[in-house]
């Protein structure tokens, strides 16, 4: 079959190359992948900024059809089921985490499309306990959104716990900050306030109002300070969002979270370190929740609300290729100009 392959260490060495489909283990299934969405840790694996073991066939955030069932499985799943999954191959099920439901931090996990073959593949075989059946009537373009939207959800809901009526702040305009605006909207949260920078005035900036924010701010043209004051009466936000990684970002945030405020951080950063404004957060008794992947409950909300959200989320599908113009969807990724983009691998 064909798949994208990071093929040795270091920058670049990712190419499509011909691999062999592995047949699925007793408690496998093996599933042909309809579309595989390029992710920011893709682009940090071509640049080798992200850990990686190649060979590695990358991707992981997947939907398709089951075509083959493992025998101890055969009770759950069936072939013609159309799924999604989590991506924490490699959690070992029985460590304190994972039986608290937190497979995604687990020591042992070796994430799919960067440890353990991936799902930029015409065929991806995998333990049948990350598989999530696919609601009746979700197109696939929305079913390829699944991960980021899992991931939004255990940011805002089970970290951030964000409720009705709470003002909000979403510093970054990319995949995770519109959705982490879906939520916020979805949760009756306001006013919900996204701020980016000049690269998101054309495209992103209306889509996140589409997702239902209440403003957006260009940072490097409008006081974001002054916003935020203004619409919260000059206390700041009950809580920040911060999806942007960037460190001017993560600085001015803490400032414009209110007193008792919650920050909920998600961006990761470039570099291994940022300075922050450490006394505020004391001063103001400032909750840092920190989020990583999407624990097996998120998946759960994300799949709960997707019908009711599928028009938001096929918004964010900025175009769809074929596994051959991979080099091209990353580079429209890097150059900010899109959302999401899926690849087709039945194309
Ligand atoms: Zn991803
Ligand atoms: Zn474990």
């Amino acid at each position: 079959m064909r798949a994208l392959v990071k093929y040795a260490a270091g920058k670049g060495n990712v190419g499509v190359r011909d691999v062999p489909v592995r047949q699925p283990e007793a408690d496998e299934v093996l599933i042909r992948v309809k579309y595989c969405g390029i992710c920011g840790t893709d682009l940090h694996i071509e640049a080798d900024e992200f850990p990686n073991t190649p060979p590695v066939v990358m991707g992981h955030e997947y939907c398709g059809t089951i075509v083959a069932v493992g025998e101890g499985v055969r009770d759950r799943w069936s072939v013609g089921d159309r799924v999604v999954g989590e991506l924490h191959t490699g959690a070992c099920g029985v460590c304190s985490l994972c039986r608290a439901g937190k497979p995604h931090i687990c020591d042992h996990k070796l994430a799919l499309g960067s440890k353990y073959h991936g799902a930029f593949a015409e065929y991806l075989t995998l333990p049948a306990w990350l598989v999530h059946a696919l609601p009746d009537g979700i197109p696939w373009e929305v079913a390829g959104v699944t991960e980021p939207f899992a991931i939004s959800a255990h940011c805002v809901i089970e970290r951030g716990n964000l409720t009705s009526g709470q003002s909000v702040l979403i510093s970054g305009a990319a995949t995770m900050g519109l959705m982490a605006t879906i939520w916020a909207s979805r949760l009756g949260a306001g006013p919900i306030i996204v701020s980016g920078t000049a690269m998101d005035v054309e495209k992103r900036f209306p889509l996140a109002h589409a997702m239902g924010a209440s403003c957006t701010v260009n940072v490097q043209e409008e006081s974001l300070r002054d916003v935020v004051m203004d619409l919260t009466g000059g206390v700041g936000v009950d809580t920040w969002i911060e999806c942007s990684g960037s460190g001017a970002a993560i600085t001015q945030g803490i400032d414009l979270v209110k007193k008792t405020g919650r920050a909920v951080l998600i961006g990761l950063i470039g570099p291994e370190t940022t300075p922050i404004p450490w006394n505020t957060l004391l001063y103001k008794e400032i909750d840092l929740a920190g989020c990583f992947s999407s624990p097996p409950s998120s998946w759960e909300k994300a799949l709960a609300a997707e019908r009711e959200e599928a028009d938001k989320l096929r918004q964010l599908v900025s175009a769809i290729i074929p596994l051959e113009d991979w080099e091209e969807g990353f580079a429209m990724m890097r150059r900010g100009e899109v959302v999401k983009v899926l690849i087709d691998m039945e194309a």
